[in-house]
């Protein structure tokens, strides 16, 4: 199937999954269009909010190709975005430009999230001849002592110097992909000065970055409390449930299906993909019951939820919340008309252009 009209009805999906949320409907009769994948739930870094740094149980290992290949053969009829990554680093895996190049070929995008510290030269231009769609370095701190106190075993000059290579690599061949983001949590302000930043920032010129995102931290659903470095942003007063049940699912590196990108230590396992298709588990009893805890505010019932940022909002666009509209649309949207005209779009919204 041609690709935009898979993205058409993935927009028309997007709009089925708002319709189900406002009806409070458990069950849902379209199928998931944004599918987490795990590679591998490995991290060489030691990042100070993330989930995998605090486990201490629990086994690690990466998602052989032959299973990655039968879940995208199995997915790629419905699923248009697939971001692959979920816990741990996906550089470490040796198979990811493969992982790739095989979900596009089968008309799906596909996003990655890097801390970039082994995206060297040979890194490098497997992703760039993978025909990534779109690719986050995530970058947290304008200088050496911020970065270094958060990511840590991570190097800032060393890291910083691999993404500027990677982009100067990008720009020398012309290639339009993958759309590149640099994205950084705000931390407190006594950590950087505003020069730092602009000279951080100074750093792209004359590349093709873009985007350069500044994120407010959240909690991790819960795990993370605020250091020194940075305070979790607080979303709104008002309850909402979960953005997420409705339109994606995650899968971890083992085959476990689990609720959420946050889940990143299969605390709530759904089912198992070995064991019955992803649409059936997609339409199960554990998570129908999730949704319908979700949707009656029982959340406090349920540890991977009751502390979640994304339960909470002060912003909602007709009735739905903000957070719910990005889930479920964004991704659609963005994958027919493109990311830089989306991302122009957006700023023509928010009065930036
Ligand atoms: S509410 Fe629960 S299922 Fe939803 S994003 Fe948060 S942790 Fe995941």
């Amino acid at each position: 199937m041609n690709r935009g009209i898979r993205n058409a009805k993935a927009v028309g999906h997007g709009l089925r999954a708002m319709w189900a949320y406002a009806r409070h409907r458990d069950r849902c009769a379209h199928p998931p269009t944004t599918l987490w994948i795990e590679p591998t739930n490995r991290c060489n870094l030691r990042c100070i909010m993330c989930p995998v740094s605090l486990r201490t149980q629990g086994k690690t290992g990466f998602m052989e190709l032959d299973t990655y290949r039968s879940l995208i053969g199995e997915v790629s009829p419905y699923a248009t975005t697939l971001n692959l990554f979920l816990g741990g680093e996906p550089l470490l895996h040796r198979d990811l430009d493969t992982m790739i190049r095989y979900a596009r070929e089968k008309g799906v995008v596909v996003r990655l999230n890097t801390n970039a510290t082994l995206l060297d030269r040979t890194q490098a231009e497997k992703l760039l001849d993978s025909g990534l769609d779109h690719l986050i370095f995530s970058f947290d701190g304008y200088n050496a002592e911020t970065y270094e106190g958060i990511r840590v075993n991570a190097r800032f000059e060393p890291t910083l110097t691999k993404i500027l290579d990677f982009l100067a690599l990008k720009k020398d061949r012309a290639s339009p992909h993958p759309y590149a983001v640099l994205q950084t949590i705000v931390v407190r302000q006594e950590q950087q000065t505003e020069t730092e930043e602009q000279a951080f920032r100074a750093r792209f010129d004359g590349l093709p970055l873009d985007a350069f995102v500044v994120r407010e931290a959240h909690t991790w659903r819960g795990v993370f409390q605020g250091t020194d470095e940075f305070d979790p942003h607080a979303y709104g007063a008002r309850y909402v449930p979960c953005p997420y049940l409705w339109s994606t699912m995650s899968i971890a590196w083992d085959g476990t299906v689990v609720p959420c990108c946050l889940d990143t230590c299969s605390d709530y396992p759904l089912g198992h993909i070995g064991e019955k298709p992803l649409l059936e588990i997609w339409n199960d009893e554990p998570i129908r019951a999730l949704r319908r805890k979700l949707l009656a505010g029982e959340y406090r019932d349920i540890p991977l939820c009751s502390g979640c940022d994304l339960l909470w909002t002060d912003r909602a666009i007709a009735g739905f919340p903000y957070t719910f509209l990005k889930v479920s649309l964004s991704h659609p949207v963005e994958n027919l008309l493109g990311y830089r005209l989306t991302n122009a779009l957006k700023r023509l919204i928010k009065g930036e252009l």
